[in-house]
């Protein structure tokens, strides 16, 4: 009877541990399956309704109740570049030294989750939906197709970044899925949740009051048709769904993200499951997990070696119950550090406690506070040196700024009259640095933008002055002026915004930038114009685009060519830089003696624009430049529709317009002519076309 009882409870004890041992996610270690990474930017890990949030996500919802789903996952930094990076690397943003989306690129020859992928016999497709991952920010290495075409990408001087919505990028990763015959590496990337919140109608009157949760929506509808696709073939697929950072939607005063490190920001979902497999229990998991974990979870789970080298592990110790004791996680919010001069904000988390240390030192419980209102930096004096120590195990070094110029770059600067060079990175910064003082700033740049978007031009710029007058080294008030004045026409006062902001000490990189584009976009100083942006960023797009255009400007025709290479050496699809090499070519057949030579440049050149259009046809620019090289080959009727075509794309195309005008009227089409010239006078800005304003005018008087 004894002996009887005891096989009795052996079984039963047995029963327990194999019932302990499947209740939880079963990360599988199998080298032929697909993974599928789905990052949605700028999702708050609250928003989600498996989470407890307001956004309706049946989608996500479905995919947690069959998989894991972390609790307490968080990022390593606030803005986007840096934080993918730092996912699909593995490494902290200290390490890849991506610090900030402006002024940085993922270095050539860098580590990825596709390149590991790649090596191991993996189809590996990126597809992403905003600019901060396009193409010339560098994580491209690895990646068989990287689909960044974005709508609408005219050029630098912009305010939004531009973006492609979900169902977009959906659709692409669907078409190259669909086409793959062997494993493959997905990675997505939807951008909506990031402001401005605009959802599709029903979704805008279902999340009135709220519109960021209709964005959430949107992306977690977007998502069916890929979970589906996913769970109807036979290959298992491990999907990982997590997001670059949240969003603080006005929480500690902060109406986006980027300036904290609150958990409205740091704290993300993350979901795994395979939607392909049996269908299975969803498990909770509480412990602390963080996106350096992610990369060598994935290499376990296809049964790869692990890398010693990488910081994070495998959160297969997670799922087995034993994560690890020691498991502290390091985080930062660079951005205001580098473009406003602001204290740097690094922290660390560790268990439930977070340490903020900043001028003001931030010490939180998040286990009983959460929301992060009681800072126990003060009573709990004990605990403090315990956490700035472990801080301390990671690099805290200041970032360094990108950008900075060569002493021969500088030396031309100087000769032009300019202050070279910005405050140097400060040792040390008080209370009058630390962001938690400086929250009025952000808020009045954020109501000034808001302003400018609703045509109250005066107002803004009122504001944005009275931000100068208080902080006169906050470099993107500056920036946000100068492209007021440019939006208005005002271009000497945008030109001497910035260099005002250069006399002020401003953190420089991004106002020499845009000084230096506003000067080649004028074409008013090509000189001024290289001299501020040559040497200033060898890997900056926009840069080397605005260089390349003063460059032909000047006559230097072979320096721009080079230039314009160097742009799609590290942006293979960049629109902009083959429209310019276009207008070039076009410029040298102008200048060439030899009918044969002259004839070769055109047909480069009409292949240049071509090639423009292919890499981005919303390029408005591409047609009109087009439609000149047509128009100089002598074919008038193609020039004609190709500008059309660009006036279509764009109604401020005014070289198009006018050059319309010029053509109809001289092949004596006199309505269609007098139709295009009305068009031009009434919407071109005189500070550019006043010469051509007043001649179409004469004609419009006469016709
Ligand atoms: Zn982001």
């Amino acid at each position: 009877m004894a002996i009887g009882t005891v096989v009795v409870s052996a079984v039963a004890w047995l029963a327990i541990a194999y019932f302990r041992h499947t209740s939880t996610f079963a990360l599988p270690r199998n080298s032929n399956e697909n993974i599928l990474l789905v990052t949605i930017d700028t999702l708050r890990a609250d928003a989600l309704s498996s989470y407890g949030g307001p956004a309706r996500t049946p989608n996500l919802d479905r995919l947690a109740s069959s998989g894991a789903r972390f609790t307490f996952a968080h990022a390593h930094t606030v803005v986007t570049l840096p934080s993918h990076t730092a996912i699909l690397t593995g490494h902290f943003p200290y390490e890849t030294g991506i610090r900030d989306n402006s002024g940085f690129r993922v270095h050539d020859g860098t580590q990825t989750i596709a390149t590991r992928l790649k090596a191991l016999g993996y189809a590996t497709g990126a597809f992403v939906g905003g600019f901060p991952l396009t193409k010339r920010f560098g994580l491209t290495p690895g990646f068989d197709v990287y689909d960044d075409q974005m709508p609408e990408q005219h050029g630098a001087i912009e305010v939004s970044m531009p973006e492609r919505p979900a169902d977009q990028v959906v659709a692409r990763a669907l078409d190259w899925i669909s086409k793959q015959q062997t494993k493959y590496f997905a990675w997505v990337h939807l951008y909506d949740p990031h402001s401005p919140y605009r959802p599709p109608p029903d979704l805008l009157a279902q999340y009135r009051s709220q519109p960021y949760y209709g964005e959430v929506a949107f992306v977690d509808r977007a998502l069916g048709p890929l979970f589906n696709r996913v769970q109807s073939v036979s290959r298992p697929t491990l999907v990982i769904v997590t997001a670059d950072h949240g969003e603080s939607l006005g929480e500690h005063g902060e109406a986006t993200h980027g300036m904290f490190a609150y958990e409205s920001t740091l704290h993300v979902p993350l979901i795994m499951a395979d939607p392909a497999g049996p269908p299975r229990t969803g498990h909770v998991y509480d412990a602390p997990v963080r996106h350096i974990d992610l990369l060598p979870t994935i290499l376990d789970s296809v049964g790869a070696a692990p890398d010693p080298s990488l910081p994070g592990r495998s959160l297969r110790d997670v799922f087995l119950g034993h994560p690890a004791p020691d498991a502290s996680s390091y985080f930062e919010a660079m951005t205001y550090n580098l473009v406003r001069g602001w204290a740097p904000l690094r922290g660390v988390l560790s268990g439930r406690e977070k340490y903020i240390d900043l001028p003001i030192p931030e010490l939180y419980d998040l286990g009983a506070d959460p929301k992060e209102t009681n800072n126990l930096a003060d009573r709990e004096r004990d605990q403090l040196p315990v956490l700035t120590n472990l801080l301390r195990t990671y690099n805290t070094a200041p970032p360094d700024r990108p950008g900075r110029e060569s002493a021969e770059a500088a030396a031309a600067l100087k000769s032009l009259g300019y202050v070279s060079g910005s405050a140097p990175a400060r040792a040390q910064y008080t209370e009058a640095d630390d962001p938690k003082r400086l929250v009025a700033i952000d808020r009045d740049l954020h109501s000034a933008t808001d302003l400018f978007q609703d045509g109250e031009t005066d107002k803004g710029i009122a504001l944005v002055k009275s931000v100068i007058a208080r902080r006169p080294d906050t470099a993107d008030a500056y920036i946000t002026l100068a492209y007021a004045y440019w939006e208005a026409g005002q271009l000497s006062e945008a030109i001497a915004t910035l260099e005002e902001a250069l006399a002020n000490h401003a953190p420089d990189r991004d106002v020499r930038i845009r000084l230096g584009l506003y000067l080649a976009e004028s074409h008013t100083d090509p000189k001024k114009a290289i001299a501020v942006l040559e040497g200033m960023s060898a890997e900056d797009v926009e840069a080397l685009n605005g260089l390349g255009v003063a460059y032909g400007d000047a006559g230097r025709y072979a320096d721009a060519t080079r230039t314009f290479d160097k742009v799609l050496a590290l942006d293979p699809t960049n629109g902009i830089a083959y429209q310019n090499l276009s207008s070039i070519v076009l410029r040298e057949a102008l200048d060439s003696k030899s009918p044969a030579d002259r004839q070769a440049k055109l047909q480069l050149a009409e292949a240049h624009a071509r090639m423009a259009i292919t890499a981005d046809p919303s390029l408005a620019d591409a047609y009109t430049t087009l439609g000149v090289v047509l128009s100089t080959s002598g074919r008038k009727a193609d020039a004609i529709d190709a500008w059309k075509r660009a006036v279509s794309l764009d109604r401020e195309q005014f070289n198009a317009l006018y050059n319309l005008w010029l053509e109809l009227a001289q092949a004596g089409r006199r309505d269609e002519a007098a139709q295009f010239g009305r068009q031009f006078v009434s919407t071109a800005p005189p500070a550019f076309f006043a010469s051509d304003i007043a001649e179409v005018r004469r004609y419009l008087g006469a016709s």
